[in-house]
């Protein structure tokens, strides 16, 4: 048997309790090799790098 509520739960209560919910701030971490901020466990946006070796070639 699952969960079941004995009563439903209005609008606004619903509503006013999602009132709550915040988007956490994003966690950035500087690139080991540019120093450019960037998402961690992430390759480098900026360098194509990721733990201190370049995986993706830079055309320029
Ligand atoms: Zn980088």
């Amino acid at each position: 048997m699952s969960i079941c509520p004995k009563n439903k739960s209005s609008k606004a209560r619903r509503d006013s309790r999602r009132a709550n919910w915040k988007m956490a701030d994003a966690t950035l971490v500087k690139c080991s090799k540019c120093g450019e901020l960037m998402v961690p466990h992430r390759v480098c946006k900026n360098c194509g790098a990721y733990n201190k070796r370049e995986i993706i070639p830079q055309e320029d």
